[in-house]
């Protein structure tokens, strides 16, 4: 972890059974907990994202395509870094440019420039934006608030159980919990300070994702966790709220499909093929924060004790306010990370990107980079001085066209939830290797809406198989719909 190893955090536990509080970030935390020394799986995600790391570059649709989907962003990292033990180890958002400054520069047509904030995205000359280029007022200085606290009050005292419900500590709070214990003598319990670092968080996020005792686990026991034993549960609720069809309808999504092979006669599903945009879909899973997974499945989503977590905050009084709760609760996609593809109607947090000012100034000295430059939000007086100084408004440009992939692409969904790309010649010999009779195939295609993508994301979360534990759900979710429809 980054130059935070010596910041250590005081927490004190009543050992019996109980406490602790903590805060996490998701997306981030496959790559966090896959970074680690006896690293953790989660479901089939840890697979995806080890999927994207070796795709080659010829399937994404830029090259930043790649690193956005390795490197997600928090997109309220700047809230992250006021925590006194942080351990989101991503860099501050970057910005760049066409490494042309012409492109940069006011022209006789006044037509606008760009600025991305991956790097390798085109620019309209067709150049890459490749140079790196500062902005002026960074949240350099982000800090917690007076009181040391950033998402609750620094006055505030919280007691955290076992099971990582949060509530403010009170002497009512204690007798309650001490009941519901079954704890009739203070004098069994022992008082201990601990010294957290940032190994300790993480193995705690890791405990918070796996355990359903995490404090327990990872202070007293302090055991690794597994995956294992954690189970998909097909008939889990998958609630669906009405409201959410008007929401898609006004967000810009398409529909994705999924095609699957089945044999008739053994009611089952054999194989299942996805184009480019339903790939897309299942890859935005590794951009969506740990907050917006607990939303989408409303507090049912069996991740170790963080419905518990989530709860908390939900009902949660001590909240510093009403909007850092709700960015806790839903916090939605860093900037362009919008899909297209998106039938659970994910949304980025921040609504349009900014359009920037890039001041340069001519500075002589290099042939090859005659002027220097930094971005800004305001703008200056001057939109060109006789010393060559000037100011031009550049727009903001995503480093995907709202997916990830290059279209078309077709790819084969194997069982343990991994892609392969499909060629077209080998299509035939796929069909032989199903070893059933021509007659006995169908093919099905189902509409993936919001329902059906719930179900996938569960999957990818604590499933390992996909023909056994999803598809026959869905084609039976499909059969039923269709019923309906007619
Ligand atoms: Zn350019």
């Amino acid at each position: 972890m980054a130059s935070q190893g010596s910041q250590t955090i005081s927490l004190k536990v009543l050992i019996d059974k109980l406490l602790y509080y903590a805060h996490g970030n998701h997306s981030e935390s496959v790559r966090l907990i896959s970074k680690q020394p006896q690293p953790a799986t989660i479901g089939s995600l840890t697979n995806l994202y080890k999927w994207v790391e070796n795709l080659e570059e010829q399937f994404f649709q830029t090259e930043a395509c790649k690193s956005m989907l390795l490197h997600p962003r928090n997109p309220y990292g700047k809230e992250c870094r006021k925590l006194k033990l942080n351990i989101d180890d991503t860099e501050p958002t970057k910005y760049y440019i066409c490494a042309d400054w012409n492109c940069s520069r006011p022209d006789e047509y006044e037509s606008d420039g760009l600025y991305s904030t991956f790097k390798n995205v085109r620019c309209n000359c067709g150049e890459m934006m490749d140079k790196e280029i500062c902005m002026a007022k960074e949240d350099v200085g982000a800090r917690a608030e007076r009181d040391g606290g950033v998402f609750v009050c620094g006055t505030t005292k919280f007691m955290v159980t076992d099971d990582l419900q949060v509530e403010p500590i009170s002497p009512a709070t204690i007798v309650t919990l001490l009941h519901k214990l079954g704890l009739g003598d203070m004098s069994s319990l022992q008082e201990t300070i601990l010294s957290i670092g940032s190994e300790e968080i993480l193995n705690l996020l890791k405990g918070s994702l796996f355990s359903k005792t995490p404090l327990t686990d990872v202070f007293l026991r302090k055991q690794g966790f597994t995956y294992e034993g954690i189970k998909f549960e097909t008939e889990d609720a998958v609630q669906s709220k009405s409201s959410t069809c008007a929401l898609m309808r006004s967000m810009n999504t398409q529909d994705v499909t999924l095609k699957l092979m089945t044999s008739t006669s053994m009611d089952k599903v054999l194989y299942a093929e996805a184009g480019e945009d339903m790939v897309d879909f299942l890859l935005s899973f590794l951009t969506f924060p740990l907050g917006s997974i607990l939303q989408l499945l409303g507090g049912n989503s069996s991740m170790g004790s963080m419905d518990n977590l989530y709860r908390s905050v939900k009902h949660s009084k001590a909240m510093r306010d009403y909007e850092l709760r709700d960015m806790l609760l839903n916090p939605g996609l860093s900037r362009g990370f919008g899909c297209r593809s998106n039938p659970l109607g994910v949304k980025e947090s921040e609504q349009s990107a900014p359009s920037l000012w890039c001041r340069s100034y001519e500075n002589g000295k290099n042939k090859d980079d005659p002027y220097t430059g930094y971005l800004s939000t305001e703008k200056s007086n001057l939109s060109i001085s006789p010393s060559g100084d000037c100011s031009s408004i550049l727009r903001f440009v995503c480093a995907g066209h709202q997916g990830f992939l290059k279209a078309p692409a077709t790819f084969r969904v194997m069982d343990n939830l991994v892609l392969k790309p499909l060629v077209s010649r080998w299509s035939l010999s796929i069909v032989k290797q199903l070893k059933v009779p021509l007659n006995d195939l169908e093919v099905r295609e189902i509409n993936v809406r919001r329902e059906q993508g719930l179900r996938l994301l569960k999957a990818f979360l604590f499933s390992k198989s996909l023909l056994t534990d999803v598809l026959p759900a869905m084609v039976n979710f499909d059969l039923m719909n269709s019923k309906q429809e007619k």
